[in-house]
């Protein structure tokens, strides 16, 4: 064939392709896109079609005869794409993966008191900034400064944008240029691809690894402490746990040494809590308020692990340290919002209140007694028809559930899952992940588990339809 000739067919079925005018006139009106910006349209009308394009084009190069799709299933095609991506990219999914603090769904969900502070503060203007009664200006810092210094008992304290930001504040600010002694088997990966070693680096502190990964003593800091040593630093390794032969300096250790030499220890918690969780049954984890009382001169902790809180880091600790990372001006970089502020004093509000166990989700689903989590499975269960239940193979099973959020990586939580084998597993995940909202269920082996710690009771009958229409696509 010549290319004069080929050129031709090519633009003859191109030409076959609907126009984006075309296809968008066909749109108007049409209800499941409504709501849907005209330039979103216009966007996804010229992607489809230029997939058309593509593939049209291959299709002859192949020596196939090009076959474009109807005006009809081509405006179709574009209607499914864009309801299955819907007005807002960042949504709602049903957590049914069992794992408390998932960092990829958002880890802890707020409280209903936290919504209200964050709504009203978000809508109104507020005191941020502001001393009301001196009509002078404020500190934001204020407003969680009192709430976290009674519930840690620490002299003072600061919240930024994350943990990881509260890291770099405080090295930055006390070790740039200096030495900062770690234990080598307490430099983690934090997972997103965030390495502790490399936050530190960035702030400028020069790393002094010692140590073994396995084992380390408090002689192997004393030893590596010289001249520029600005810190000494403890992390814990939450989401890891090196078992066996090992040995860790305990926080208490090391602030000896600290003061014997007189330089700083500090401890990146990592998760952070405030509540002893031994009466629930999970094995012993150093609190904030322990940490304080271990003499440490500053603590930092994540605001959405196992706090219950908003994205948020906490630095608490030693007044006069505390004032020169606030002073840092790399702390306006890392400020933390208003809304968070205000979540987050809700979320420490419920501490002080005494009732955090009962209004902080992400507590109430760490702790909740296996008994109700079978009472919601069993409600989601019972609201599945017996045809259904049939075609989905569903059946009750019991299994261990996971903290996440790097949090206690060792702890096994009971619960009790709907599974799920009238497919494959693959195939059942697929489709539940495209329901509205998606549903994201954990696969075990062959079987899907729809775990019921983390399904909210609000989530039930949302689930159940979801789970219904699934069985009915199936079975048909
Ligand atoms: C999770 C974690 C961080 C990071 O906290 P973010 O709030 O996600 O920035 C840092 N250090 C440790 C030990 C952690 O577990």
């Amino acid at each position: 064939m010549g290319r004069s000739t080929a050129r031709e067919d090519e633009k003859t079925a191109l030409r076959a392709l609907p126009s984006v005018d075309q296809v968008l006139k066909r749109l108007e009106g049409h209800e499941a896109l409504a709501e849907l910006p005209r330039v979103r349209l216009v966007a996804a009308v010229r992607e489809c079609l230029a997939t058309e394009r593509r593939q049209v084009l291959e299709g002859l190069r192949a020596g196939r005869r090009p076959s474009p799709p109807a005006l009809d299933g081509f405006v179709e095609q574009v209607v499914v794409k864009l309801s299955r991506a819907g007005v807002f990219s960042l949504t709602p999914v049903i957590n049914a993966t069992g794992v408390v603090l998932h960092t990829n769904l958002g880890r802890a969900i707020l409280s209903p008191l936290a919504l209200e502070r964050l709504a009203c503060v978000a809508t109104q203007y507020s005191n941020l900034e502001l001393d009301v009664a001196e009509k002078e200006r404020g500190s934001r810092y204020a407003h969680v400064d009192g709430l976290l210094r009674r519930l840690t008992g620490a002299a003072a304290a600061l919240v930024v944008n994350n943990n990881a930001a509260a890291v770099l504040l405080a090295l930055e600010s006390l070790a740039r240029g200096k030495e900062v002694v770690v234990s080598r088997g307490e430099l983690i990966e934090i997972g997103g691809e965030f390495r502790i070693p490399d936050i530190m680096r960035r702030s400028g502190a020069i790393l002094r690894e010692v140590g073994t990964t396995n084992r380390t003593h408090p002689k192997d800091y004393a030893e590596a402490i010289g001249p520029d040593t600005a810190l000494l630093l403890k992390v814990h390794t939450s989401n890891y746990r090196v078992l066996g032969f090992t040995a860790q300096v305990t926080a208490r250790e090391l602030v000896e040494l600290g003061r014997q030499r007189g330089i700083p220890v500090m401890e990146d918690l990592g998760s952070g809590c405030l509540l002893d969780l031994r009466p629930y049954g999970f094995p012993y984890e150093p609190t904030v308020p322990d940490a304080v009382a271990a003499g440490l001169d500053l603590v930092t902790f994540s605001g959405d692990k196992l706090l219950g809180g908003p994205q948020a880091g906490i630095i608490v600790g030693r007044a006069d340290l505390v004032e020169r990372l606030k002073k840092n001006p790399l702390n306006r970089a890392l400020r933390i919002d208003k809304l968070t502020l205000a979540a987050l004093e809700a979320t420490l509000y419920a501490y002080e209140a005494g009732s955090a166990r009962e209004t902080l989700p992400a507590l109430c689903m760490l702790t909740e007694p296996l008994s109700a989590v079978r009472r919601r499975a069993r409600r989601l269960f019972r609201q599945l028809s017996a045809t259904s239940r049939s075609v989905l193979g569903a059946t009750l099973v019991e299994d261990r559930a996971q903290v996440g959020g790097g949090a206690l990586p060792l702890v096994e939580l009971p619960t009790m899952a709907v599974a799920l084998a009238g497919r494959s597993a693959q195939e059942l995940d697929r489709a539940l992940r495209a329901q509205a909202p998606p549903v994201i269920a954990r696969i075990l082996e062959d079987r899907l588990l729809l775990d019921c710690r983390t399904v909210q009771n609000a989530e039930v009958p949302l689930l159940a339809r979801a789970l219904s229409r699934l069985a009915e696509r199936f079975g048909a």
